[in-house]
This record gives structure tokens, sequence and C-alpha cells, in this order.
């Protein structure tokens, strides 16, 4: 199939975002964040790029801010560390690649397109994706690039409890997981999410974000989608490939698809949070059970909307 159309859709995380913390200065730095990751992927898909390097280079403008939490914003690990998962899906063939708890890795999303492209695997998890970060000679960073203040404020109201928290759920309610879906004009679809997880997790805790099915899914008969939310909850639900499947199978255009995963399937699991989806005519659809959801896409007339709040 070939289309003019190209669409591309981002997020930076779904929750209860107080609109009494939010400054307007704080605001206006998401948004800005959340456009510059679109103009990225925008100006891949213009020049007639694919949806997959679209998806990979808008998700690495977001992980390298410490506004969210991916890649350098993540959020601590009981440990004081930082442990990162991430995948990416190319609707047209299948291929995915992923990584879970990766450490030091200054873009997960790369090493996850690394594990797509130059490994058998679709999955690498802890020490062994490090040593393959290494061969791949991936950009690596040392501790202090991922220390955020705010961050490690938040993990020390936690820290020796058993309290695990999501970004989502702390005091301020600070958000994070990220993501990007998209269309390019050859007609493919692209997925991809990348994640810190949980503030104070441990025993080597993976959420959702690097599960194909649960965080990100693509496929061209249907739609790409990118999940943020209570990662354990959106593995059960294996909520980004339900939306594909009740296209696919029961024929339901992708915004009812959406709803029905989004504010019926996930919520009696605890799911709060939300998702991005693209189908094969560029309909976008960014949807949540929370507050909000910093959101961002481009529409075919070529504007740019960023937006928070419902
Ligand atoms: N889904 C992510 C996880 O559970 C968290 C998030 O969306 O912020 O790891």
């Amino acid at each position: 199939m070939s289309t003019s159309t190209i669409a591309l859709a981002v997020h930076g995380g779904a929750g209860t975002i107080a609109r009494g913390a939010m400054t307007p200065e704080r605001e206006k730095a998401y948004r800005a964040a959340l456009e510059m990751a679109l103009r990225r992927g925008h100006a891949v898909l213009a020049k007639g790029g694919a949806a997959l390097d679209a998806v990979e280079q808008a998700v690495r403008v977001l992980e390298d801010t410490p506004l969210f939490n991916a890649g350098r914003g993540s959020v601590f690990n009981a440990d004081g560390q930082h442990e990162m998962d991430a995948s990416l899906m190319n609707g047209a063939d299948l291929r995915a690649g992923a990584v879970a708890g990766v450490q030091n890795v200054k873009n997960p999303i790369g090493l996850a397109r690394c594990v797509m492209d130059h490994s058998a695997h679709v999955l690498i998890a802890g020490m062994g994706a490090f040593e393959f970060a290494h061969r791949q000679k991936v950009e690596l960073e040392d501790d202090q690039y991922f220390f955020d203040q705010f961050r490690y404020d938040q993990w020390k109201e936690v820290v020796g409890t058993e309290v695990v928290q999501l970004d989502h759920s702390g005091k301020e309610r600070k958000f994070g997981t990220v993501g990007a879906v998209a269309l390019d004009a050859m007609g493919h679809l692209a997925a991809a999410t990348s994640t810190g997880g949980m503030t104070n997790k441990r025993w080597q805790r993976i959420g959702d974000s690097p599960i194909i099915g649960a965080g990100t899914y693509a496929n061209d008969r249907s739609c790409a989608v990118s999940c943020t939310g209570h990662g354990e909850s959106f593995i059960r639900a294996v909520a980004a490939h339900d939306v594909h499947a009740l296209m696919a199978y029961k024929g339901l255009s992708l915004e009812e698809a959406v709803r029905v995963v989004v504010h019926e399937k996930l919520p009696p699991l605890d799911g709060e949070g939300g998702l991005i989806a693209i189908d094969h005519h560029g309909n976008i659809v960014l949807d949540f059970n929370c507050p909000g959801m910093y959101r961002g896409h481009v529409a075919a007339d070529g504007n740019f909307h960023t937006a928070i709040f419902r």
C-alpha cells in the first residue's frame, strides 16, 4: 500500500498530573520537549523516511530531557540506581527489539533498535544487555548523567520501605514514561516506548514498556500503540496487542478499540494510565483514564499540537 499521509504522535507519561503543581513555566517546558520530539520524528517522515526511524528519533529526544522518566530522567530503583526498559516494533514485518533493566545506556531505545537489527533476539536484559551495548558501541553515560534532584527526593521518601511507586504516584505526581507511534509515506506503522520504570523498584522488576504486546505493539494490518501507566496491569491486560486484536478480529475502529482497552479493560485491573495509537489511515487517538497525559501529535494539516490535561 502506498499513501501520501504521514502522521506521528508522542507521549511523556500519564497519571494524576496535579494542575496546581504545574506552573506556566513547567507546562511550557514540557510542551516544548514534546514538540521538539514531534519535530524530530516528523522531519524523518517528511523526507520519506521510515516510521521505525521516526519513532526512534522522537523517543531519543524525550530520553535526553530530564523532564521525563526515561533515559536521562529515569527514576531511582531500591539500590539508588537507574534501570531502564525500552522497546520498538515495526508494523510491516512484525520485527521487534527490546531491552530491560539496562544501566548507563544513554538511549535505551537505540539499544532496543540494535537488538532488532543486529541480534537474533527480541528482548535482552541486565548485564547481558550491557555487554551487548558495549559490543554495539552505543553511547554510555556515568551515573552522574542520570542524577536528577527531583527524582532523588522522590526516592528518598520511600527508600528503605516496601513502597514501590509509579512515577505517577509520588506526592508531586510527576510522570514520565515516553513513547511514539508513526505512519510513514509507504503506509507502514511503528511504535516505540522507553521508561525508567517505578521508583524504588527491586528484584529487577520489569514493567510493560519492553514487553511486546503489553506496552508496545505495531502491525500494519491495524495500528501502532505505545502505553504508559501501571505496568503490571498493562502486562496482565496485554494492552497494546489488545487494541490491535479488537481491530483485526472484531472490526472495531481505532477509536473504539482504544476506548474499550483504556476505559473498560484496564480499570478493573487497577490499570491507571493511557496510550497513544495510530492506524494505517493516519487516524490518531490519545486516550487515558486518569487526569492527564503529556502528549502531542502532528495533525494531517501539518500543525503540531501538544496537551497535558483533558
Ligand atoms: N508503564 C511504566 C512501567 O510500569 C511506567 C510508566 O508508564 O510511567 O514501568
